[in-house]
């Protein structure tokens, strides 16, 4: 059998890169895609894969980047995050265009143009990371709830447009993960950005790779549709079991 091929986006940190090293030692190669070109070069000479350089929001790079690819059999849209804790009152509206061009419009940019390749295949599937931010609206955070769900409703439509083709669809909607989440969504600032997984156990990348790879590895008649992961210390957004 051929390799098989995977594209992970924003694969220089956190769940992206947890996700390209899980799918290479599963037999991938997979094409790694970031801003940051060293970090995504490094990698991929680590895993055996391709680096690429991509930014999700801008056409011309989504497009050198998809031309670059030949077969694709998995597309994890990873790419994203938030910028951060306002409330509608007194929202940032760049903050908002970042956060809606990067989740909302950069998993369609990408999944417009691999899903011919996709559906060539003949066994695509496309993972979507959105978030419990996809199923919830929490105070100060409608730029990113919002985002996400639209996101996630793209990625959802998806199921039905491409009934009879053989592309499957996992949606992964992850609570707490330490990453450089927070660190983003707080420009930089560590010390707020601990504070988010201060006093809890929170997921790991790793722990949402190993369900991406579980997904990629089922038979090609199986589809797991959504998949909802959150630490056992957090029951909703806003809702943590902190110890002091
Ligand atoms: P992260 O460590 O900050 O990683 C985000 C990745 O997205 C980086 O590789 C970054 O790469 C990439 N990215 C951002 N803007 C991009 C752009 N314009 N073009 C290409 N790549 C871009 O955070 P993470 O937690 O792993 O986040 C991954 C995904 O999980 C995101 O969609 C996030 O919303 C979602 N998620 C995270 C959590 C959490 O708690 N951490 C929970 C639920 C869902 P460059 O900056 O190098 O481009």
């Amino acid at each position: 059998m051929s390799t098989r091929t995977a594209v992970v986006t924003g694969a220089s940190s956190g769940i992206g890169e947890a996700t390209a090293r899980t799918l290479a030692a599963q037999g991938f190669h997979v094409y790694v895609g970031a801003r940051r070109f060293d970090r995504v070069k490094q990698l991929a000479e680590e895993i055996g894969g391709t680096a690429l350089e991509l930014d999700v929001t801008d056409e011309d790079s989504v497009r050198a980047f998809t031309d670059a690819i030949g077969e694709v059999n998995v597309l994890v849209n990873n790419a994203g995050g938030a910028k951060g804790l306002a409330s509608v009152l007194d929202a940032d509206l760049d903050d908002w265009r970042w956060m809606w061009e990067t989740n909302v419009l950069g998993t369609l940019r990408l999944t417009k143009a691999l899903l011919p390749k996709l559906i060539a295949s003949g066994d695509g599937l496309i993972v979507t990371i959105t978030s419990i931010a996809a199923l919830h609206a929490y105070p100060n955070g409608s730029g990113y709830t919002s985002a996400k769900h639209a996101q996630a409703v793209l990625h959802r439509t998806l199921r039905d447009e491409l009934l009879g083709q053989p592309v499957r669809l996992t949606e992964i909607a992850p609570g707490a993960v330490e990453t450089e989440f927070s660190l983003v969504r707080f420009d930089g600032d560590a010390e707020r950005a601990a504070k988010v997984y201060e006093g809890i156990d929170p997921l790991y990348a790793a722990d949402i790779a190993e369900i991406v790879g579980f997904a990629a590895s089922r038979p090609a008649h199986v589809n797991l549709d959504t998949i909802v992961v959150k630490p056992r210390d957090q029951a909703g957004p806003g809702s943590f079991a902190r110890r002091s």
